[in-house]
């Protein structure tokens, strides 16, 4: 473990608000990026996102003069797509140089079936870039040398760069300048829709209007240590209480949480901000480990209190224990089972999380029996991110019998800091 886990970790274990957070499921806990179109896994944003529109009661008049400037900023680019660029020129241009894709596309539709072919086809190809690849140039609609993202990037600016030029109405170019600035400001505009969906997805675990102080504290504690960053990704600033546009933009910084408060020059209210830090890479990657954050902190916790353990213990065919506690003569004396849930969800759902861990390690101890009979007596440990004392209360009730036949005990995030804590 590198300094800035080992912190993030003790800190982990003993600030509250830290457990809070860090303890929720990684969906709830960072925003989806764009899934891309050539794989299928799930992106996660590698950044945490702070604002001051404390339960977002400034946060709706944002987003509704973003949906205005919205429909200006696209109005304004059309037309300036229609002053400098030939749109005869780019018509020629596309039908010679498409033209052949076009007859290949409508030929396969006029056959039986054909649109249906087609689109199993482009889903088939959607799977591996070798195949979105191959599919396209089938279709004449670039070279069959290309297999790949990197290929297809430079064959695209090639292109580009070599037609563009046809294109241009170079009278008007000189205005160019102008348009410039209206893409910057587009660019910048979608920056800003993108923080404030950000914000929407984290106010309810990041902000909780009664301790809001003590949680900036808190932000301020991890960027100390350097878990969160600043100085690379874009915020957003702007006055809510002038009419649109008197002071707001786009900047970027490196300055702790707490000092992120401005006035506005004009009114001298404060500034409505909307800040992303970049995530440590190590605590990035624990969060969106199959394992889940919970497995690391809990493999920190053992090691600060000095037991003997073994992680990921694998035991064929196709039993993992997550941890096996180990005695001074290297012999298993506990398991522990380390799951983590989405806790947003109500309360019989979490019961169903708790009832399915069990029911999973009950046919894990089963199949361990069958090798070693030792296994039916040792204690095991389950150990959840669900916070909500009722839902244990329930879950031990209902599954009592089990329970106590497989010397299983189910432990939230700090009753099982408390029976570690020696
Ligand atoms: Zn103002």
């Amino acid at each position: 473990m590198t300094a800035i886990d080992k912190k993030f970790y003790n800190l982990f274990w003993t600030d509250p608000t830290c457990q809070t957070i860090f303890s929720s499921h990684k969906a709830q806990l960072l925003e989806d990026e764009v899934e891309l179109i050539v794989t299928k896994e799930k992106f996660y944003a590698q950044r945490i996102v702070l604002t001051n529109s404390e339960k977002r009661k400034t946060g709706t008049q944002i987003a509704k003069r973003a949906e205005n400037d919205n429909i200006e900023l696209i109005h304004n680019l059309q037309t300036a797509a229609k002053k400098y660029f030939d749109e005869a020129k780019i018509e020629v241009y596309v039908m010679s140089r498409f033209g052949k894709a076009f007859k290949t596309i409508e030929k396969d539709l006029t056959k039986s079936g054909g649109w249906w072919k087609l689109a199993m086809k482009l889903v088939g190809s959607l799977d591996s870039e070798k195949d979105l690849f191959k599919l396209l140039a089938d279709y004449h609609l670039i070279p069959k040398e290309i297999e790949n993202k990197e290929q297809f990037g430079i064959y695209v600016e090639s292109e580009f760069n070599s037609h563009l030029k046809e294109f241009l109405k170079k009278k008007n170019l000189s205005e160019l300048a102008i348009s410039i600035d209206l893409i910057s400001t587009y660019y910048n505009h979608k920056i800003k829709n993108n923080l404030v969906s950000a914000t929407k997805h984290y106010t309810d675990i990041f902000y909780d209007n009664e301790n809001y102080k003590d949680r900036l504290e808190f932000f301020d504690n991890l960027y100390e240590i350097g878990l969160i960053k600043g100085g690379k990704l874009k915020s957003y600033y702007e006055c809510v209480n002038c009419s649109p546009n008197t002071f707001n933009g786009v900047l970027t910084l490196d300055i702790k949480p707490s000092s992120l408060k401005l006035k506005c020059p004009s009114c001298s209210k404060e500034l409505f901000y909307i800040v992303p830090y970049e995530l440590n890479k190590v605590i990035y990657d624990n969060i969106v480990h199959k394992d889940g954050l919970l497995f690391f902190a809990i493999q920190h916790l053992l090691e600060q209190y000095n037991y003997k353990f073994r992680p990921n213990h694998n035991q064929p065919p196709d039993i993992e224990i997550d941890f096996c506690l180990l005695n001074d003569q290297q012999l298993i004396y506990e398991i522990v089972e380390v799951k983590m849930f989405k806790t947003d969800r109500p309360e019989d759902t979490q019961l169903g999380n708790i009832r399915e861990a069990v029911s999973q390690t009950k046919k894990a101890i089963d199949k361990l029996v069958s090798v070693h009979p030792d296994y039916k007596t040792f204690p095991k440990s389950i150990v959840t991110n669900i916070t909500s004392d009722t839902v244990y209360k329930l879950a031990k009730k209902e599954l009592e019998k089990d329970l106590k036949e497989y010397n299983i005990f189910l432990y939230t995030v700090s009753d099982f800091y408390i029976k570690i804590k020696r």
